[in-house]
Order: C-alpha cells, then sequence, then structure tokens
C-alpha cells in the first residue's frame, strides 16, 4: 500500500542549506514534506521518476515587483517556469496600499498603465484589504509582503516635496502599524524616486523603529547607487543601528558612475556585521534595464502632466536648465540616469518609440551623429515626439560586479523583476525585463554549469534557505521533514535562459521577445504540481505569507 500521496524518486537532493547534494526519495503528504530517503524506499499514490535530475526547494526571490501583475495573471506564469515558488512583494518603497481616496490619482499614476487594467480594481483601501485581494482569487506562487515607504508617505501627503509634519509622521505609522498587524515583514524605500526622495533620514529612523517593535525588518533601494553608494549604503546601516532592526541592501550592484567596484559597498556591509549589526544585501544578474526615456528626468518632473513635460522640454532654455540638473545629479536620480550623466549614449538602445519607428535599435550615440546633432538633444526630442511611449535598454552595470555580489557570503539572489506572462495584457507590448524570466536559470547556466563562479549547492542556498532565513520563512527554503513542499526539479545539462542579453550586444534585441526558460521540470507548491515537464497546470496553490510573530514588545 502506496503510503504517500505523491513520491519523487531518484533525485539528486539539493537540500538549500549548501550541503553536497544526496541521491534520494523524497514523499509529499499534506502540503508538505513528509519523508525523506534512499532511492526506492518510499511508495506514494502518484510518483514521478527524476530520473537523477536535481531537486531543490523551490527559489524564493526576495526582491520583486509582482505587486499588481499577480492580480493580471494569477498564474505567475513567468515566476513559476524559472523555479520560483514565493515572491516578496513591496519593493523599493512601492507597494499598492494603503490608499487614501484624494490621493488614489497619483497613485495610478505611480504604478502607471497597469492600473487600468479590469483586474485592478483598486478597491481596497488598507494593507490588509489588498492582501486579501490577492488571496481571495487564488494565485499560483507564494507572496510575502513588505510596506513601501512610498505608499504611506502618498497616502498621507501624495507626491509633495517637503518634510513631513508631526501630525503626517502620526498618521504614516498608524498605516504602517496597520500593515505589519496584517503580515508585513517590513518597510521598504525607494530613497531614489519621488516620493521617497523626499524623505530625510530621520523620518525613515522614526518609521524604523515602529516595525522594529513587530520584529519586522528595513529593506531599501538605497539613496543613489552611483556616486553616493557608500553614502547611502551608509545610510542604510545608521537607520538600522538607530532604530535596531535587521537591513536589507535591496540590488546592491555599483551602477555606471560608481567610483569604486563593488567590495567597497560590501566592505561597510562586512564591518557592519562584525560590530554585531544583522546587515545583508541581495542582487540579480542582469546588467541592463529597459525604463521609459522620462524616468531619468529630473524627479520633480515626474510629478507633472505630460503636457507640461513637453513644453518645458520645447523651451530652448528649460532644456538647458534639465540638462544642468541632471548632470548636477543633486538629489541621485535612478541608475540608469548616470548614463546621461557620464555621457555614455552609446549604452542607450531604443527599444520601442512609436512615433519614430526609425530609432529603434539604434543607440542615443549613433541617432545623434547620423543627425549631426548634441545626444542630449535626440534624447529629450524622443521624449517630445514619443511621450511616455519611447524606452530603452540602458546598459548601466558592469558584470563584473556582478561576479562580486554572487560570489560574497552576505549576498543572496534575487531578480528585481516581476511575475510576467508570455500573453495578454503582460505581454503587449513585450516588456523588456529578462530578470523576470530567466534569473534563477541563468545563475545556474552562466555562473554554475558553464563557469565556476558558484558551486551548486552554494547558488540554490542563496536562492532558498537563506533569503527563507531573512525573512524569517523557517518552514521554507529548505529540503527536509515539516518544511512545506515548495520544490523545484531541474536538468543541469538542458538548463537555458532564453531571456537574457548580455552587454556588449551583438545583436542588441537577442531573446527579446523573451521566451520561457528550458530545463525547469517540474515545481511544486504547497505540495501541489504547478510546472510538469516545463507546462504550467493551471493549479494555483499560493498562499499570502504573514510575518508571525509577536506585536509591539
Ligand atoms: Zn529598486
Amino acid at each position: 500500500m502506496p503510503k504517500f500521496e505523491i513520491v519523487l524518486t531518484n533525485a539528486r537532493i539539493v537540500d538549500g542549506c549548501g550541503n553536497p547534494w544526496y541521491r534520494g526519495d523524497l514523499a509529499i503528504q499534506a502540503g508538505q514534506i513528509a519523508a525523506l530517503g534512499p532511492v526506492g524506499s518510499l511508495s506514494g499514490k502518484e510518483s514521478f521518476d527524476l530520473e537523477d535530475c536535481y531537486l531543490s526547494p523551490g527559489f524564493i526571490d526576495v526582491h520583486t515587483h509582482s505587486d499588481l501583475t499577480i492580480l493580471v495573471n494569477r498564474r505567475a506564469e513567468s515566476a513559476v517556469r524559472q523555479g520560483a515558488t514565493t515572491h516578496i512583494i513591496g519593493n523599493c518603497g512601492l507597494s499598492p496600499a494603503p490608499v487614501q481616496a484624494e490621493h488614489l490619482e497619483e497613485m495610478k499614476y505611480y504604478w502607471g498603465e497597469i492600473s487600468n487594467q479590469p483586474e485592478i480594481s483598486w478597491e481596497w483601501r488598507s494593507f490588509g484589504e489588498y492582501l486579501d485581494t490577492i488571496q481571495s482569487g487564488g494565485l499560483a506562487i507564494n507572496l510575502g509582503s513588505l510596506i513601501g515607504h512610498s505608499a504611506l508617505r502618498m497616502a498621507v501627503m501624495g507626491l509633495e516635496d517637503r518634510p513631513t509634519s508631526p501630525s503626517e509622521l502620526e498618521k504614516m505609522k498608524t498605516h504602517l502599524r496597520e500593515a505589519l498587524q496584517s503580515g508585513a515583514y517590513g518597510l521598504s524605500t525607494g530613497l531614489v524616486y519621488p516620493p521617497g526622495c523626499f524623505a530625510d533620514t530621520g523620518e525613515i529612523i522614526e518609521l524604523c523603529r515602529e516595525v522594529a517593535m513587530y520584529h519586522g525588518l528595513y529593506a531599501s533601494h538605497i539613496r543613489g547607487e552611483r556616486e553616493t553608494i557608500l553614502e547611502a549604503v551608509a545610510e542604510a546601516i545608521q537607520i538600522g543601528e538607530q532604530a535596531g532592526l535587521p537591513v536589507q541592501i535591496s540590488h546592491n550592484a555599483p551602477k555606471y558612475g560608481a567610483p569604486n567596484d563593488a567590495t567597497a559597498n560590501l566592505r561597510l556591509v562586512e564591518q557592519a556585521r562584525a560590530r554585531g549589526q544583522d546587515v545583508t544585501v541581495d542582487n540579480d544578474v542582469h546588467t541592463d534595464l529597459a525604463p521609459a526615456l522620462m524616468e531619468a528626468l529630473p524627479q520633480d518632473m515626474h510629478r507633472w502632466p505630460l503636457a507640461k513635460v513637453v513644453a518645458d522640454l520645447g523651451d530652448p532654455g528649460r532644456r538647458q536648465q534639465i540638462q544642468a540638473e541632471i548632470i548636477l545629479d543633486a538629489k541621485p536620480a535612478f541608475g540608469p540616469s548616470g548614463l546621461l550623466k557620464h555621457g555614455q549614449w552609446q549604452r542607450i538602445t531604443i527599444l520601442h518609440a512609436p512615433h519614430t519607428p526609425a530609432a529603434v535599435g539604434k543607440t542615443i550615440e549613433s541617432l545623434a551623429r547620423s543627425q549631426n546633432q548634441d545626444p542630449f538633444e535626440v534624447y529629450f526630442d524622443l521624449i517630445v515626439q514619443n511621450g511616455p511611449e519611447v524606452d530603452a535598454i540602458f546598459d548601466y552595470i558592469d558584470e563584473a560586479n556582478i561576479r562580486i555580489l554572487l560570489q560574497h557570503p552576505d549576498v543572496m539572489i534575487c531578480s528585481d523583476g516581476a511575475a510576467l506572462a508570455a500573453y495578454g495584457f503582460l505581454n503587449d507590448p513585450p516588456p523588456y525585463e529578462p530578470c523576470s524570466y530567466g534569473e534563477f536559470p541563468g545563475v545556474l547556466e552562466r555562473y554554475v554549469r558553464d563557469e565556476p563562479v558558484l558551486t551548486l549547492e552554494n547558488a540554490i542556498r542563496k536562492m532558498t534557505s537563506f533569503p527563507a532565513q531573512r525573512f524569517g520563512l523557517m518552514d521554507r527554503g529548505q529540503i527536509r521533514p515539516g518544511a512545506w513542499a515548495d520544490l523545484v526539479v531541474f536538468d543541469l545539462e538542458r538548463i537555458h535562459d532564453r531571456a537574457t542579453n548580455l552587454f556588449p550586444h551583438s545583436y542588441p534585441f537577442e531573446n527579446y521577445p523573451h521566451q520561457y526558460p528550458q530545463g525547469i521540470e517540474y515545481v511544486f507548491i504547497n505540495g501541489v504540481l504547478v510546472v510538469n515537464q516545463g507546462e504550467h497546470t493551471g493549479n494555483l496553490p499560493g498562499k499570502i505569507l504573514r510575518r508571525t510573530g509577536v506585536g509591539p514588545l
């Protein structure tokens, strides 16, 4: 008589803790790992012969932006097909709750086009209501969430560029407490984006003191990842020290314009840890990002209606001022704008430009040369002609830094992407987000199998037990009896990322539109099969994960 519901037999088991793989069987019962044993020792009503493929915990992606995409595509196609079984959302200060009616329009503007999709009702107001909205419709992956500082600020004072008043800060704390009581894992900031960039260090420390009372953590897209990266890492560490809570420094690769390689920012983390502070880092392995050209304009302009942006860019005097502001970068802007600041126009390749299609596939440098114009003029003209619809691939990270980060013991692997799908709204037009399709398979293919940057066991540890431990998911991220059966089976020989395109490009649109990776054979989430021989089963066994543990001390 078969003893278990499901048995996976003949596997090379990588436990997620960094131990060498071993050959064995695994049994699943009631959503959990029920038993482990030698090959042939376990029997189940349903049995999968893994034919000596690797079996590891499902990948836990602690830095994603799936907050709204999960409502549009509850199957989380691009996530599960790359082996991710848990996403942490609410990163970079950005979460879709709380929402106050008087600032709803700003919130929708902030999230862009997806805000108007029929699946996004915007009926929730509190953070708890938002989480319930996701859970009630079902979802394929597990989701845990941070509460975004920018969302708190927006709920209370919109996008205003000024310090908070004491009463506004109290209102933000009320929303924050509601989120923490609803299960938020901590607070995130995005200190290069409005309105996060309008907050000073003191405001964040005040909020983090609340988070500390709930045993949450502080995760930050720091205040500049280029020229100011070391000051910005120091600020994050200071916030953790003064508020008394763990710090997670998000996607901490130095971007083009940083004075040092990644060893300099990592040294600050090592020193903080040596002093007894709990600080860790995540990073993804992509060298590029494809934002709208408008996103590299000074932060203040992000709040303007399009007509005003176009009018200002149409005025030669204002154009000069805007160019000077970008170069000065007084309030450090997001990473890619460093390419404008430093004149790296050959690293900006136009991806979409519906009103100037001849520009697509060309770099700003080559357009400037062929039009015999200054590159800044070309850049601004493209915005005037195309508005928010012109975007480009910005190659702004040195791959050497990605390797340094991958090998550092305090760094875990994240995607900084979102759960997408190769159909429907999320693929119209196809976004350029290789991390959303190929992060984990890409690491296994390029940095484990093809080049010995990481051992397999260490790479898996950085995708599973390490992120689980960081977020207090103590019953996930490991293969041991009693843990939830979030599992991925992959064929390392066959694994292939079909989304990534490393710089310098021979052809800028290689692997675009992105395809799902090869070699991810089976994915189980809470014991339920979600990917079967590379295909989505349509099952939605995911759960909203909530920070457990005690409330205020
Ligand atoms: Zn970020």
